[in-house]
């Protein structure tokens, strides 16, 4: 599933393309991946406006439109933005088009087709029930302290909800706590405040390691032309299958479930009840 540093990467690639760009036409091969307003609407809406401006808030995309409204996109679980040129063949997969003057398309790759595209008025309406943005200038070691105090929920679960904290998902929850050396099921607010700063620090140099490396192709991830990103031969210990070995202590990595996410960690490195 595509998090911070993947949908950061689609934005800064997408962004020189896109910029000061008609929409001509919208062709839509699967209409459930319009969620608001109805598809006829959707479309009447969309063309015919100027994209002036993308950005990403936790894991969604906001293109800002001429008239003021906003064209939000979240990929979900197996979504890739594609540009590519009006006369090419549709990507393999491809459940919108979104057709741009100047003979450019963005293809809405989504094999399973979980993602979604919502035409509003006001981003607010969609990210306000985000947390912070954890690579900006206010994301502080004190700021996570107050976001972890008192819950009783596993620390996996708690980076992973993005109402605590915007983009981190499954994969980078597991290095961040891997490099902090911390259990995934630690209470999130037993943490000490040592373990807070090793925290704090690890989340953002995994995704900013992430983002350096274009994100992480370990499934369907794509970048805006096609290629794979390479942050995914960085990681330590998500999506090691099958007796991989901790890179630093040599035992074997463990998986268990948390709160239905796969999760995986070395129970040397990240012992439980410290
Ligand atoms: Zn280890």
């Amino acid at each position: 599933m595509p998090e911070l540093p993947e949908v950061e990467t689609i934005k800064n690639e997408l962004l020189p393309h896109i910029i000061g760009r008609r929409v001509t036409g919208v062709t839509l091969f699967w209409e459930g991946i319009v969620h608001q307003p109805s598809v006829e609407e959707f479309c009447s809406r969309l063309i015919g406006q100027r994209l002036t401006g993308l950005a990403r808030r936790g894991k969604y995309f906001i293109f800002s439109l001429t008239s003021g409204e906003v064209l939000i996109i979240h990929l979900r679980m197996t979504g890739s933005l594609l540009i590519g040129q009006d006369s090419s063949e549709p990507p393999k997969y491809t459940r919108a088009i979104i057709h741009l003057d100047k003979d450019l398309n963005i293809f809405f790759r989504d094999p399973r087709k979980f993602g979604v595209m919502r035409l509003v008025e006001n981003a607010d309406s969609i990210v306000d029930k985000l947390g912070p943005e954890p690579l900006e200038a206010g994301f502080t070691p004190q700021v996570l302290s107050q976001l972890l105090e008192k819950r009783s929920a596993p620390i996996k679960a708690l980076l992973c909800d993005q109402t605590v904290i915007a983009g981190i998902g499954n994969m980078y929850a597991d290095e961040a706590l891997f490099a902090a050396r911390i259990h995934p099921l630690r209470q999130g607010g037993s943490l000490s405040s040592a373990e807070i700063e090793r925290l704090h620090r690890t989340i953002q140099q995994v995704l900013w390691s992430a983002i350096d490396n274009k994100g992480a192709s370990v499934d369907t991830y794509f970048r805006p032309d096609g290629t794979t990103g390479t942050a995914h031969f960085q990681f330590q210990v998500a999506h090691r299958l099958g007796g991989e070995l901790c890179p630093v202590c040599g035992t074997p990595i463990e998986r268990i479930t948390v709160r239905n996410r796969g999760t995986y960690f070395c129970p040397k490195c990240q012992p439980q009840g410290v």
